[in-house]
């Protein structure tokens, strides 16, 4: 026994564990929450160990630092769980029973809204459900079925219960779908989509609670530790301040409070005041990072630098002025506040450069703003000479493969072959010593080593292998999934490694993902998760009697 040393709660002897350093230990020890020693030596902590000592022997297993998402929306995922499951359904009919089984179970009237995460090219008939389809499944209920955050099919019901009827204009930026004789037929889009779910019931904060502790397991069973929460409102972030202190998060968020692009710079400046919080607010496992702010759209609304392959006319659309986004980040800066801003397109890339540049000039104190302090989301597309001036100026960039797994078809039909090859090139990333961290966006739980195949192979769902060149190797692919993240999350002292004075969030695997075969890693899942010291998953119970 070593004197002075308190015994571990928690000694794990292992087949390797890889601290994303570059060390490879073959034992470790939790205390608390955190990691208390590591050793290169099975048995080489066997002294620290005490009556109370919970030892695994996982000879089988290897452990990494548990994931960290530098950009994904656990707050979408987990309100999805509140919904009505239509994303269950393969077909029309099934969509249908699903939303006929769920106004079976509720209240007369009430209404019924389903979860957000289907598509029509899910379905067998590869359309929308209709409107009188949804009237059929759900007699006298207001039914809206949203399809991501731009569509929606809504009943009857719901139409009259948002006052639209044949005289409804279209709102700004929406359409109402009509019938040949004028009467909305309850397709939804854009603004109308915002118009009808205004009168639908809001998810409680108890309910959103409920839905987070519910979402953030499911993260943590696929070895996800931290996730960098993409979007909320100040509302959602009381519902995420009561899950945490109710102990219901099994993974540690760091979110993003969504400046709309729709506030003048006045309103825009007067929210941000009025958060009364800024960059760092909080704890370890929920601390704010800072602000979001949208440039342009996605796939179908990205600002190009050419035309879209498939509409000449069309390059997509930039939301922020820049000389308003500019005056509006320059104060938050000047607070303390962090700002990442979604770009998905190259002219997005290039118009949010223009006012991070002058973001940084404003602002700049005796030397750069610290790193991490500008960060530009997903940048799908990007030229050498970006790339240079994101490095130049010391901003940050967070990548997602899963957006051209996901995306790749329709990436292929509107931006064309040559640019789809060239979506989010990590390798032209590293290369330019740019500071990267990666991640999902999916909006829903998705395996962490299916998206390190996917970094490492740039193979996709149904696109095939977009642009092999730009594929980067499985140990950097990890290391930017942790360390990277830590960095982004100004966490690097905290997370990231498997390192004795951090927090103790390890993932296990029945396989070494370090020397497996790159086509294995898509199935393989956790055997365990710990994160801050506490079991949040399990399924095998390999980790003995939960820790407090
Ligand atoms: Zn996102």
């Amino acid at each position: 026994m070593t004197p002075g040393l308190p015994r571990l709660d928690r000694l794990i002897r292992a087949r390797a564990i890889h601290s994303m350093t570059g060390e490879v230990y073959r034992s470790a020890g939790l205390l608390g929450a955190g990691i208390a020693a590591v050793s290169a030596d099975p048995d080489g902590l066997d002294d620290l160990a005490g009556d109370g000592t919970v030892i695994t022997d996982a000879g089988d297993l290897t452990l990494l630092p548990a994931f960290a998402d530098s950009h994904e929306h656990l707050m979408e995922a987990s309100r999805n769980t509140l919904l009505v499951p239509v994303d269950r359904a393969r077909s029309v009919a099934e969509f249908t029973a699903i939303v006929a089984a769920a106004a079976r179970a509720a209240a007369p009237g009430a209404w019924i809204l389903t979860s957000m995460a289907w598509h029509e090219s899910g379905l067998a008939e590869n359309r929308l459900p209709t409107g009188a389809e949804l009237d059929e499944a759900a007699p006298g209920h207001p039914v809206l079925a949203r399809r991501g955050g731009h569509l929606a099919v809504a009943s009857t019901a719901a139409l009259t219960a948002a006052g639209v009827g044949p005289g409804t204009p279209d709102p700004p930026g929406g359409k109402f779908g009509r019938r040949p004789d004028g009467r909305p037929d309850g397709v939804l889009e854009g603004g109308a989509v915002w118009q009808v779910a205004a009168f639908a019931p809001a998810a409680t904060r108890a309910d959103l609670v409920a839905g987070l502790g519910r979402g953030s397991a499911a993260y943590a069973a696929l070895g996800v530790g931290t996730i960098r929460e993409a979007m909320i409102s100040p509302a959602e972030l009381a519902a995420y301040q009561d899950a945490a202190e109710l102990g219901a998060l099994s993974v540690r968020v760091r979110p993003l409070i969504r400046v709309g692009n729709e506030l003048t710079a006045d309103a825009a400046v007067a929210l941000i005041d009025g958060l009364g919080a800024r960059s760092g607010s909080g704890d370890d496992w929920l601390r704010i990072w800072g602000l979001k702010f949208v440039m342009d759209g996605g796939v179908e609304g990205g600002a190009l630098e050419q035309p879209y392959a498939d509409d000449a006319t069309h390059s997509g659309h930039l939301n922020w002025d820049p000389a308003v986004m500019t005056e509006v980040c320059s104060h938050a800066v000047g607070l303390g506040w962090r700002i990442g801003t979604h770009a998905a397109g190259d002219r997005a890339v290039r118009t949010v450069l223009d006012v991070y540049e002058a973001v940084a000039a404003a602002v700049a104190g005796p030397g750069p703003l610290p790193p991490w302090t500008l960060v530009v989301e997903h940048a799908l597309l990007s030229d050498p000479a970006q790339r240079k001036r994101v490095v130049r100026g010391g901003f940050g960039v967070t990548v997602q493969h899963p957006l051209l797994w996901n995306m790749g078809s329709e990436m292929l039909q509107t931006w064309g072959a040559d640019r789809t090859r060239q979506v989010s090139p990590l390798d032209e990333w590293l290369a330019a010593g740019a500071d990267l961290a990666v991640g999902t966006d999916m909006a829903r739980p998705f395996n962490p080593m299916l998206n390190v195949w996917g970094m490492a192979t740039r193979g996709t769902k149904a696109a095939g292998v977009q642009g092999p060149e730009h594929a980067i190797g499985v140990a950097t692919a990890l290391e930017l999934y942790t360390m990277g993240t830590a960095r982004l999350n100004h966490d690097q002292d905290r997370l990231g490694s498997i390192t004795p004075g951090k927090l103790a969030d390890l993932v296990a695997y029945p396989a070494d993902p370090m020397t497996a075969d790159v086509d294995d890693l898509p199935s393989l899942t956790p055997a365990f998760t710990i994160v801050g010291g506490r079991v949040v998953h399990d399924p095998g119970g390999r980790l003995g009697p939960a820790s407090a």
